[in-house]
């Protein structure tokens, strides 16, 4: 099917043509009252969907599944996962996929309705989402594009009129979310401990078609798809290491096989600095902290290359042997790529090679920055301020000890201080979603429909990089620690 209909709707769907096993047919139930509450209209342009102010009543009735966009075929999504290290099987219990839309650049999205009911995967959830956790995901994935992140995207929400019950009663919404796909590690993991090899290597393929083409001829393709997503998985991390995002719940069912950032649930911006940082309420061990994220990252890689033992050779032990060469490559690819978005944010371009003496650099900022509770995006924006200007924290003579360091460092490398600033000004966000900044936009979003703070919010993660000084509000830290501040799964 391929229909373009006037609002520029351009359906092609491709999953529904997959092996029936892999997902369950299912419409989203009708909500009582549909109201557009935030509508991207950057991304709608880029999808090339155009709608008039008088569409919108029409729009809430199709994003929240009480009309189906011409040519969407709904669909949930059957897959399986490991959940704080446990193995599970899950599939789209509160998300329908309309199908895929193809923009004009012809790059193809999906068009998931999240919070749209339930499915045949739904288990005792039902199937909905409140407006808070859906205001959230939109702000965080938002920010995350603006940050030049890879990422889902978030087209809409629609508040449905129903309440939604979870600790206690709250609005419900749907989100309408934009992804290259929602092919999980999960999803391989489903099909590998409950389907035949040959829908298996149906699958692979599919996926190889779908996000790496370039593989096609290759003389091992699950090989290499293997070390392609496995080097994706680390760009990401590392992106989110460069800005202090924790991702808060990466189960492998949470893990794009796209290599972008998706699921938001319990997720948060850190502040002080600190590895351990948790914000979920429900990582009471730490599993998913900021400084773990790399490891769990190999972990899950390690979950995914399990799947596909069978198609990388006949032979298991072979496999097994070919699977274990790759992912013992992880971390010392990913040290050396995380060392590199290091120096870039304290000034020392890509192109300069990495040493002893930068590393024990980095590491002595890293280490005052635990010991003085340092704010982890202000201080690498420290960085670039005159030395005079110095304040609290960044006046002390430990502060000053490192600093004059690094200046030596810099000319021993021949970097002026321009080009350390430019290098800096690239990679280190002047402004990210602060967690009380985000409860204060959700309040007053959720109780007076008050989108001041929102839309300013809005405004300054579109260009992060760019320092304006209207947007300090972002830049401010919460009093005192923040370390008890948590964010939840469904609410
Ligand atoms: P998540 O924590 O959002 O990644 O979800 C984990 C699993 O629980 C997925 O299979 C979801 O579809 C399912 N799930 C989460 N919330 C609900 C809900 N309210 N109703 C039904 N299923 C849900
Ligand atoms: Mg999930």
């Amino acid at each position: 099917m391929n229909s373009k209909d006037k609002q520029g709707w351009n359906f092609d769907n491709s999953y529904i043509k997959l092996p029936s096993i892999l997902y369950s047919l299912s419409v989203p139930t009708p909500v009582s009252k549909p109201d557009l509450l935030l509508f991207n209209d950057d991304l709608a342009k880029y999808l090339g969907i155009n709608f008039k102010n008088h569409d919108k009543e029409y729009l809430a009735q199709y994003l929240t599944g009480n009309m189906i966009i011409e040519g969407a075929q709904p669909l949930a999504q059957a897959y399986a996962g490991h959940q704080f290290g446990h193995f599970t099987k899950l599939g789209d219990g509160r998300a329908i996929l309309l199908g895929e839309h193809i923009n004009p650049e012809k790059i193809r999205f999906d068009i998931q309705l999240k919070g749209a009911g339930e499915t045949q995967y739904s288990r005792r959830g039902d199937g909905r989402a409140t407006l808070r956790s859906m205001l959230r995901e939109y702000i965080i994935s938002e920010a995350m594009h603006g940050l030049r992140i890879p990422t889902s995207r978030s087209l809409a929400v629609v508040t449905t009129g129903d309440e939604v019950y979870r600790e206690q009663v709250h609005e419900g919404a749907i989100l309408t979310r934009i992804a290259s796909s929602h092919i999980r590690v999960g999803t391989f993991e489903y099909i590998s401990n409950f389907l035949p090899v040959e829908i298996l290597k149906t699958f692979q393929s599919y996926v190889i078609q779908r996000h790496y083409p370039e593989l096609v001829d290759t003389q091992n393709p699950s090989i290499e798809l293997l070390k392609s997503v496995m080097l994706k998985q680390i760009d990401l991390v590392i992106d989110w290491m460069r800005v202090g995002f924790i991702h808060g719940v990466m189960n492998t069912d949470n893990m794009s096989i796209a290599g972008e950032t998706f699921d938001y649930g319990p997720c948060a911006f850190m502040n002080a600095y600190h590895p351990n940082t948790v914000f979920s309420s429900i990582d009471t061990q730490g599993r998913y902290a900021f400084g773990n994220q790399a490891r769990i990252a190999h972990w899950n890689i390690t979950r995914f290359a399990e799947t596909l033992i069978p198609l990388i050779h006949d032979n298991s032990s072979e496999a097994i042997q070919m699977a274990e060469d790759v992912l013992n490559s992880f971390p010392l690819i990913y040290n050396e790529r995380w060392t590199r978005m290091m120096m870039s944010k304290i000034g020392i371009a890509l192109n300069i090679n990495s040493s002893e003496e930068i590393f024990e650099l980095i590491e002595k900022l890293l280490a005052w920055m635990i010991a003085e509770k340092a704010d982890y995006t202000n201080t690498f924006l420290q960085l670039t301020i005159k030395e005079e200007n110095f304040k609290g924290i960044y006046a002390s003579d430990d502060f000053k000890v490192w600093y004059n360091e690094w200046n030596l460092v810099l000319k021993k490398l021949g970097i002026n201080h321009e080009m350390a600033i430019e290098t800096m000004n690239y990679y280190n966000p002047q402004f990210i979603p602060r967690n009380h900044i985000v409860e204060k936009i959700l309040d007053e979003v959720s109780n007076d429909r008050d989108f001041t703070l929102f839309n300013q919010t809005l405004a300054a993660l579109k260009n992060p990089y760019q320092y304006k000084v209207e947007y300090d509000f972002l830049r401010n830290t919460p009093t005192g620690s923040d370390l008890a501040y948590k964010t939840y799964c469904g609410t």
